[in-house]
């Protein structure tokens, strides 16, 4: 079933070292996150490694390891994440056994680990509060942004760290408050819904002065390039109480997330790529992942040290926990001259993958003609045959 591979190609299983399904199961999503892959095969993060950090860069060398593995071994065989989970269990204690473990808990984890061995910061400047109410929303997430990048710079943030913005607006006077905060992901249940805050969650009306009641507006300022949703089944992640399997209809391709966006003109389209599956209760359960593979572009099924062809129409089931979304890129475009003149198109940004062409340069001499081929990056093509293409759609 390995198409026309000789080798296996990120198709490798993990074996389970007891309970630790919840880790394979992440792992297997990362090891499929094309720019965290590239990262650890081209072993940039050799360039990146902070040797300041609390954890002396371990944690960050073994995952590449395993990555390398996973995409360069000969043979299809499950590998042991062993070394890993040992450097794992040192940057956080409470991985430290066998026991089932929250898999978008670890995911947190692992990330923060990876990130703080390879942040660009290795002297982070001292905190002190900024005053920035008198600017106007996106200039002051702006700021808030980069005050963040000042402390919190890498490959792991540039991937999956976006920015959310909270809107607070007072019941009494109708003040509105705007809050920036950095996501590393969306739990969804909370995300983009307006909701009314009360009782002790009262917050403090910079104008009135006083507890007010008020509404909680959250919109996405800067989306990340890999957007991770967290589907919040259990009541809380440490002490699982109970579990919902609820069936979420989540689109596998073009997620448009341009409705939660503070500026609905940004590109906001993803596409899924892996999902973390927990099945079973909160006693007692299993962790897999369907991750469709960058390279082949095709999905499979990922049980600990089994991997499997599946069809991207059973990727959605109501055993989903996180999934792991894509930005797609804007569509860029090329025009190869086979003609006299040339076309220069101009494709205003973030419009999807429509035709939207304005010819620029001189416009064909009667009696001559000129063919034309315009390629999407998308691979959606077009010619033109002496012809003015004046939006194309
Ligand atoms: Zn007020």
């Amino acid at each position: 079933h390995l198409q026309n591979s000789k080798s296996p190609q990120g198709l490798v299983g993990l074996r389970n070292l007891g309970n630790t399904c919840f880790m394979n199961s992440i792992l297997q999503c990362l090891s499929n996150t094309r720019d965290l892959r590239d990262y650890c095969l081209h072993s940039s993060h050799r360039r990146d490694l902070n040797s300041n950090s609390r954890t002396h860069t371990t944690l960050m060398e073994e995952f590449a390891k395993l990555i390398q593995t996973l995409w360069t071994s000969s043979s299809s065989e499950a590998v042991s994440p062993s070394e890993f989970k040992t450097q794992i269990q040192k940057y956080a204690p409470r991985f430290v056994g066998y026991n089932q473990q929250d898999a978008q808990e670890f995911l947190r984890f692992l990330l923060d680990g990876l990130h703080n061995e390879v942040n660009r910061i290795t002297v982070r400047p001292r905190a002190h509060a900024e005053d920035w109410d008198h600017l106007a929303d996106d200039e002051k997430g702006k700021k808030m942004w980069n005050k963040y990048l000042e402390r919190e710079d890498s490959r792991v943030v540039d991937l999956f760290v976006g920015q959310l913005k909270s809107t607070l607006t007072c019941s009494e006077c109708g003040y509105c408050s705007t809050v920036f905060d950095p996501f590393w992901d969306l739990s969804l249940p909370i995300a983009k819904k307006s909701r009314g805050c009360d009782g002790d969650e009262k917050p403090t009306c910079h104008r009135c002065k006083a507890r007010r009641k008020c509404t909680k507006k959250f919109t996405i300022q800067k989306f990340p390039r890999i957007l991770v949703l967290h589907l919040k089944r259990f009541s809380e992640a440490r002490v699982r109480t109970s579990k919902l399997s609820t069936f979420v209809n989540f689109p596998l391709k073009d997620l448009d997330l341009r409705e939660f966006a503070s500026d609905n003109s940004v590109n906001a389209v993803y596409n899924l790529y892996a999902v973390s599956n927990h099945s079973g209760t909160t006693l007692g359960g299993h962790y897999t992942a369907y991750c469709r593979n960058p390279t082949l572009g095709e999905w499979y099924s990922f049980n600990d040290s089994r991997v499997t062809p599946m069809s991207s129409s059973q990727v959605r089931s109501s055993d989903a926990y996180v999934l792991f979304y894509e930005l797609s890129p804007p569509p860029r475009f090329y025009s190869f001259f086979v003609g006299l003149f040339e076309i220069t198109p101009y494709f205003p940004p973030n419009r999807g993958c429509g035709w939207s062409a304005e010819p620029r340069g001189c416009p064909p001499r009667a009696g001559s003609w000129s063919l034309f081929f315009l390629i999407s990056s998308c691979g959606c093509y077009r010619t033109a045959v002496n012809e003015r293409i004046p939006n194309l759609k």
